[in-house]
């Protein structure tokens, strides 16, 4: 059975993990913690979907003069909490189920973190490696147009996604200033720093995630110096995440990118895979180190796993050859819940994504604040406040999970969903 092939037409689960529909496990899990809070009815309803979904055809002019017509999406799930915040993501496989998970998934993620936010998410349906630098300004300057009824410092906040980056933001925040007239840095974060972004903010998610293996660790015996890290997907994400977990005396066996994996028992050294990377565009072909797939990556002899790349990645199709102790997800979504119970059976603890990929929108924030009085942190003070709240969120979860006998992944929903709950039943219905 493959668990490569993804959904991409928006069609109900079709049966096989692999292609298991993102929005199908979302709900599920949501209705998990539904089910343990006790929330009523109508709270179901109103939070297992999102309150806005925008679809948008917008033609682009191609390099050769040609014209050609894009999709894109951009959905914002619960603003209970506070304006919509979520990336936004380039890829071919994009489709509205897998937007509408990613927004969902980023409510939960702004709660467990308390951070004033909802969730928010978009993505256009394109493989940006095959467009030149040129024509992804004018889709990204199209895309930012077609949904700028949307977006806004105090409505819908984007940031970068996969296959997004600080350009991507810098394109969006000032095509949306010049509709305005002024320069509203707010209205993106993820920016480049001349522009109004954060210091620490492009390795904040790699960061958030150290913070948390760290103390997970703590709890299970395991010491980071010396553990045998794999790292699935080496973007923005894996490669930081490798390099600083290294820095902390991890021995990191084994990365991969969308090409395929590298493996060397004794330890990558990560400095030189990210050189090798640089010129030949995958760490695929690296001396030193034998060549794995990317699911065999997520199966090598480790002590900890970071999947860093897409959804569905385990499965029950694999789940149960998984020999990690502890999984840290810096993706989103890339444990199906049928994998999460056969995990937790095994003993394996899951940081889950809502948590342990937290450290990116954690400093979105604080770069919005920054942003807002025009008065920007130095990268010790921006890292320390990541520290605070990435070790309080931490064991805001352990607790939950220890208090009512939960995995993490459970308890961490418990925590966001309730808080999402309340503020949404607070606000009460309008009219
Ligand atoms: N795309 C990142 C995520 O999935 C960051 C979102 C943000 O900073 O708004 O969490």
């Amino acid at each position: 059975m493959t668990t490569m092939i993804r959904n991409d037409n928006q069609q109900p689960n079709v049966g096989m993990e692999g292609r298991r529909n993102p929005y199908d496990s979302a709900v599920e899990q949501f209705m998990q913690a539904a089910d343990i809070l006790g929330l009523d009815e109508g709270l179901r309803q109103v939070l297992s979907q999102p309150k806005r979904e925008l679809i948008v055809h917008f033609p682009v002019r191609m390099d050769d003069n040609s014209m050609k017509v894009f999709t894109g999406f951009r959905v914002q799930h619960n603003v209970a909490r506070g304006p919509a915040k979520g990336g936004i993501r380039y890829h071919q496989d994009v489709s509205l189920d897998e937007v509408k998970a990613l927004a969902m998934w980023m409510s939960w993620k702004c709660a467990v973190v308390g951070i004033p936010y909802g969730g928010g998410k978009g993505g256009v349906i394109v493989d940006p490696k095959k467009l030149s630098i040129t024509e992804l300004e004018r889709l990204t300057r199209r895309y930012a147009t077609e949904i700028s009824m949307l977006i806004g410092p105090y409505q819908d906040i984007p940031a970068p996604d996969v296959n997004t980056n600080s350009q991507t933001m810098a394109w969006i925040m000032d095509t949306f200033s010049q509709h305005h007239g002024y320069s509203i840095p707010g209205v993106v974060t993820g920016k480049p720093l001349s522009i109004g972004g954060s210091a620490g903010r492009n390795e904040a998610t790699a960061r958030g995630l150290l913070f948390v293996v760290r103390e997970a660790v703590k709890h299970t015996g395991l010491s980071l110096s010396g553990a045998r890290v794999a790292v699935q997907g080496f973007g923005n994400a894996g490669a930081i995440a490798a390099r600083l977990l290294k820095q902390d005396g991890a021995i990191i066996v084994a990365v991969s990118d969308t090409q395929g994996g590298i493996y060397n028992k004794n330890g990558l050294d990560v400095a030189s895979v990210l050189r090798w990377k640089e010129e030949h565009g995958t760490v695929k072909g690296f001396h030193d180190a034998e060549a794995i797939s990317n699911e065999q990556l997520l199966e090598v002899d480790c002590d900890i796993l970071v999947p860093a790349a897409l959804e569905n990645q385990i499965t029950v199709s694999n789940a149960d050859r998984i020999k990690a102790k502890i999984i840290g997800e810096a993706a989103n979504g890339p444990t199906t819940p049928e994998a999460d119970r056969i995990l937790h059976a095994k003993g394996i603890i899951v940081l889950p994504d809502i948590l342990a990929n937290a450290g990116g929108v954690t400093v979105s924030y604080f770069e919005w604040v920054q942003d807002i009085q025009s008065y920007f942190w130095t990268e010790q003070e921006v890292n320390e406040r990541l520290e605070r709240v990435m070790v309080k969120s931490f064991n805001d979860v352990y607790k939950i999970a220890q208090d009512k006998n939960l995995d993490m992944r459970t308890a961490a929903y418990v925590l966001a969903v309730g808080r999402v709950a309340e503020a949404t039943k607070l606000r009460g219905i309008y009219p």
